[in-house]
């Protein structure tokens, strides 16, 4: 007999009655669970964490029960199988690790302040009340909820309060729904409330702590992307009200309880009046992307955790289709190919990383699921093509049935594929499952033998990877008609090149568009024919050629050094997607340069030829009628002629600091982060220093927060450096959930990367209790693994590291990061002479 681990498969609840009273003067919930479900057998389990049960009735009558901390549950013993009542009574303390029912903590005018929130996703609904948490029992609730109140406190929920009798809060029942959705919130609050044209009442919620027009934008964007998926998913939003909470603790992005999506306060509130746009599109994206769960997650279910992508990566993917259509001035696929679509390959590319698709059980393993790069982006990606290939109009007719199959209820992949594969008349899921249940991805080889174009798949690895003959079903979109739709063999010839390259008039090329999930190596035939007809190549191409040459020179199956002399021809280039790909590139050849030599002035001076022409047509203020385009690629020049030492920029940067110094928030957004750090890493001192982190602590305005934390851990004064480092744990300065920004900002400052390792090292214990139940956790040795290039680092690392490697969550980043250094020290040792060599030829 196999063990049962699911909850769901012992007992089914339909509804539960939940009352919880929360103090947060002595920090102590105590509350009621009563769930009326279906036994499947006597004896059974339900889920808690760090609870204290006082006692278990079922259908009124005390049952025998043990609880198991370990497995987070309790057992029970019912005198029968078959319909019952449980009610459970309970106490919990209320903990500050942003997990369950948690306080976040603010301050208005100088008086401290709480706001209580909840976050539930993925197991910690079982903090809050008893319960089975798993996606499958979903359920309807009613809840209950007293706290110590105050007047003029406002209290939020899933569904609208009904009324309040004794100092009790009571809602509306809800739709049938998962446990991790459930969400709630009190604490004193402003809001801003409009009305959807099918008559949702939306809403967006935040702390005093901040002005009233910063709900604006996140409102507007909230009220359309709603109307947009009523008429996208042609299924009506399913709750009376769409409520966004700002909450200031708070740990991943943003969390799409069902009617109560809670946020990152940097990822719903702004300053209209001066916020950049990549903020701006940003923000957008983050909250259409919660509502886009709204239907898809929250309407319709994963069956279990291993489905954990169907939620992600269609949402991930849904942003921008919302985003693009009711902004399309934006150009926001843009924006996905230039942060999800590098993110993607990069990581995708490590033997050892997960699948889209991954077979999970232990709660701890179930939060390393949520690897940023591949469930979303990568999952993205893989939606994205999928919806190229079979269209808008069979997709949406697609997720209109599936809805409609699977509303309050569960799906599976396969349901989705099902779906829009009937809608599409073909079969997707044997095309989708190529790529949901095989990691990594191919690299497609495209060149002339004996007179023949010919292409060939086989897997595309950074560092050692293990062939095992793994063949994908590859939508190619290539603009000659003759090659394949989709490519699905090891190699095929597609006849006689010299007649194909006559008769098609063009350059021979695939993945046009970017959006299929594997990268392309021209031979040098094809090579040279595209590089020379370079003009008639969109910028999204030519963006995806220097993606995949940085690709393949990580790979090394070409060297770095053949590419430096490429760059030149793509620098007077006005699209963003091309500025961003050479500066991702040009990024990379750090790695090769000792800091204070001749090849760090020569890599300068390369920084330099390919960003002053630039900068001299963008400047540092936007122009009155100046594109789109011109406004995103600002940054990336001003950043590139920085680092280069540009005397123009650095003399515009310390003038911009000088005359906005006493108002440097007031600087324009989009080139502050500049200024300042220029100003930092220049014409630092304490004065400076300290000026700027009591700014960061006075302020709440999260862009301008980021750009402070930014400026200040690039400073190069080591006594400062170590001043900053004891604020690593002080939370009234630094919060646990912006720590990571500030460790990752003093570890890449070449001359803080020792002090913080050591932080790292030395305080590991307490990261752990602060953040270790945080799905955002292992990202702190993601970037340690991405800053380290030296032997002794490497070496230093797996000391560390390596006697973790069994902590669950932990082992499959600890050992790929391990092998990503590896293969990264590698590089450098073997090419490094050369590198240095081509940059200073190019640059003579
Ligand atoms: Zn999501």
């Amino acid at each position: 007999m196999t063990e049962i681990t699911h909850s769901y498969d012992t007992f089914q609840p339909t509804h539960y009655d939940i009352f919880i009273d929360i103090n947060r003067g002595t920090k102590q919930i105590s509350g009621k669970s009563v769930i009326d479900g279906e036994a499947q057998a006597k004896d059974i389990f339900i889920q808690q964490k760090n609870m204290e049960i006082e006692s278990v009735q079922a259908d009124g009558n005390d049952v025998p029960f043990e609880v198991d901390n370990k497995k987070e549950v309790i057992n029970i013993t019912l005198p029968k199988a078959g319909e019952t009542t449980l009610a459970v009574t309970y106490k919990a303390p209320l903990t500050d690790s942003m997990m369950g029912i948690y306080p976040s903590y603010y301050e208005v005018s100088g008086e401290k302040k709480e706001l209580i929130g909840t976050q539930f996703e993925t197991t910690f609904a079982r903090q809050a009340f008893p319960s089975v948490d798993e996606p499958e029992a979903k359920a309807k609730f009613d809840l209950a909820i007293k706290f110590d109140e105050k007047p003029g406190e406002t209290i939020l929920a899933n569904m609208p309060e009904v009324r309040k009798e004794n100092g009790i809060h009571y809602f509306d029942t809800t739709v049938r729904m998962s446990t991790y959705l459930i969400a709630f919130a009190f604490g004193d609050l402003q809001s801003k409330q409009t009305t959807t044209k099918s008559g949702v009442k939306v809403g967006v919620f935040s702390t005093k702590a901040h002005e009233p027009k910063e709900l604006d934008f996140a409102l507007d964007i909230a009220k359309r992307s709603i109307e947009f998926y009523e008429d996208f998913y042609q299924t009506p939003y399913p709750l009376p009200h769409s409520w966004q909470l700002a909450l200031p603790d708070f740990s991943a992005g943003a969390m799409e309880n069902w009617g109560l999506v809670t946020y990152r306060e940097a990822y719903l509130l702004l300053d209209p009046d001066n916020t950049a746009l990549d903020t701006k599109q940003l923000v957008a994206t983050v909250i259409s992307h919660e509502l886009a769960h709204q239907w898809f997650g929250d309407l319709v279910t994963m069956k279990w955790w291993d489905d954990l992508w169907l939620n992600e990566s269609f949402a991930n993917m849904m942003e921008y289709v919302a985003i693009d259509a009711i902004e399309p001035d934006w150009n926001v696929w843009e924006l996905f190919q230039t942060t999800d679509v590098p993110a993607a390959l990069q990581r995708d590319a490590t033997d050892g990383v997960q699948s889209v698709h991954v077979n999970v059980e232990d709660p701890a393993e179930i939060d390393a699921l949520f690897d940023s790069a591949i469930v979303y982006a990568k999952g993205a990606r893989m939606l994205v093509m999928m919806r190229a290939l079979v269209g808008d109009d069979a997709l949406r007719e697609g997720l209109k049935n599936y809805f409609a199959a699977h509303k309050y209820a569960n799906a599976k992949g396969s349901d989705l594929w099902d779906a829009v594969g009937e809608a599409a008349g073909m079969d997707v899921a044997s095309i989708m499952n190529t790529w949901l249940e095989q990691p990594g991805y191919p690299i497609v080889h495209a060149r002339v033998v004996d007179g023949d174009l010919k292409i060939s798949q086989q897997q595309f690895f950074i560092g050692d990877g293990k062939e095992v003959g793994r063949q994908w079903k590859i939508p190619l979109n290539s603009n000659y008609d003759v090659a394949p739709k989709i490519f699905g063999d090891k190699e095929v010839d597609l006849g006689n090149y010299e007649e194909l390259r006559k008769s098609n008039g063009v350059p021979f090329r695939v993945n046009v568009g970017n959006n299929s999930h594997f990268i392309v190596r021209y031979d040098d035939t094809l090579m040279n024919d595209i590089m020379e007809n370079l003009d008639t190549v969109d910028s999204i191409s030519q963006m995806a050629i220097l993606q995949d040459v940085r690709l393949l020179s990580e790979s090394r199956q070409i060297s770095y050094a053949d590419v430096v002399p490429l760059l030149k021809h793509f620098a007077d280039n006005k699209s963003t997607v091309v500025n961003s790909a050479i500066y991702r590139f040009a990024y990379n050849l750090r790695k090769f340069i000792t800091p204070n030599t001749d090849e760090e002035k020569n890599l300068k001076k390369l920084y330099n030829n390919l960003s002053a022409k630039q900068l001299e047509r963008l400047g540092w203020s936007q122009k009155s009628g100046e594109t789109i385009d011109d406004q995103l690629t600002r940054p990336s020049i001003l950043n590139a002629a920085l680092y280069a030492e540009n005397p123009d920029a650095l003399k515009s940067a310390h003038e911009l600091f000088e005359n906005n110094k006493d108002n440097l928030a007031s600087l324009p957004a989009d080139i502050r982060i500049f200024v300042l750090r220029n100003e930092v890493k220049n014409y630092g001192n304490e004065v400076l220093f300290d000026n700027l982190l009591e700014q960061y602590r006075q302020s709440t305005d999260p862009s301008y927060k980021s750009d402070l934390c930014v400026a200040i851990t690039s400073t190069k004064d080591a006594r400062l450096i170590a001043k900053l480092i004891e604020k690593f744990e002080d939370a009234d300065t630094i919060k646990p959930q912006d720590l990571r920004a500030w460790f990752s900002g003093v570890l890449n400052n070449a001359d803080g990367e020792q002090a913080a390792w050591d932080w790292l090292r030395n305080d590991w214990k307490w990261l752990e209790d602060t953040v270790g139940g945080d799905m955002e956790f292992t990202t702190y040795i993601t970037v340690a693994m991405s800053v380290f290039r030296t032997p002794e680092r490497l070496k230093e690392f797996k000391a560390f590291f390596e006697p973790k490697i069994n902590t669950p969550g932990l082992t499959r980043e600890i050992s790929m990061d391990i092998s990503i250094i590896e293969s990264r020290v590698g590089l450098i040792l073997d090419e490094k002479d050369d590198v240095n060599a081509a940059i200073k030829n190019v640059v003579g």
